[in-house]
């Protein structure tokens, strides 16, 4: 912990309350993936977790959170003061902008995990490039989504160069050719790109459609998704 930290958070303290006992603080900079910071009281010790995108802030910032996250832990009022201050702080453009990259950098890193707790999708993908497409596809970036979502079940995302498969399959009681259907469906967008016929997109041109029927278990994994 950084000595002065632990002095902004003493005073912020002394403030909230005045006449409590000094607790433990552990206190630290933390690389989160957004500007976030977190406290919480555990057997008699303060832990709070600062942004580590706040490490150069000025001291009065700092002492604004402290007293924001003790404001909050001991249930006080948050003086608007400080309130306004870290607003402030947050809505400069030097400091948006970083937050900003910030959330890209960390936030794909977060997203990418091909490795789910049942389903490696990566390993899928092989599978498939091999029983299918001779080996031929470039394997995209493979992730399962990062909420459990029931409405965009999979899509291949050609700007990142990514297929997404929405988490709620990543469960030992999904049988795998239901993930696999849905890895070989986006696996057939990425061989057959949306084209323009006219004015219309055509997403699953009959090729896509024709090929789509080769895959074993194309019946059983619609009417599975289907109950889903
Ligand atoms: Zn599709």
């Amino acid at each position: 912990m950084t000595p002065r930290l632990q002095e902004i958070f003493l005073k912020a303290y002394r403030e909230v309350r005045p006449r409590a006992p000094i607790p433990e603080f552990r206190v630290e900079f933390f690389a989160f993936s957004n500007i976030n910071n977190t406290i919480r009281l555990r057997e008699g010790v303060i832990f709070a977790r600062i942004s580590d995108l706040l490490s150069g802030a000025p001291k009065d910032v700092l002492h604004a959170i402290a007293h924001i996250l003790l404001a909050k832990l001991y249930g006080k009022n948050i003086e608007a003061r400080h309130a306004s201050r870290y607003r402030k702080y947050l809505g400069r453009r030097d400091v948006s902008s970083k937050a900003h990259l910030l959330r890209q950098e960390r936030g794909r890193k977060v997203l990418l995990t091909a490795k789910g707790r049942t389903y490696d999708l990566e390993a899928i993908f092989e599978d498939l490039n091999r029983r299918f497409f001779h080996g031929l596809l470039a394997r995209p970036l493979m992730t399962w989504s990062r909420h459990a979502s029931r409405q965009n079940l999979g899509h291949y995302d050609p700007a990142h160069n990514t297929i997404v498969v929405s988490r709620v399959f990543d469960r030992p009681n999904v049988p795998r050719y239901a993930v696999e259907y849905l890895v070989y469906h986006e696996m057939l967008h990425l061989k057959h790109p949306v084209r323009l016929s006219g004015s219309r997109r055509c997403v699953h041109p009959k090729a896509f459609q024709d090929e789509e029927k080769l895959f074993p278990e194309l019946e059983k994994a619609k009417e599975l998704l289907k109950r889903l």
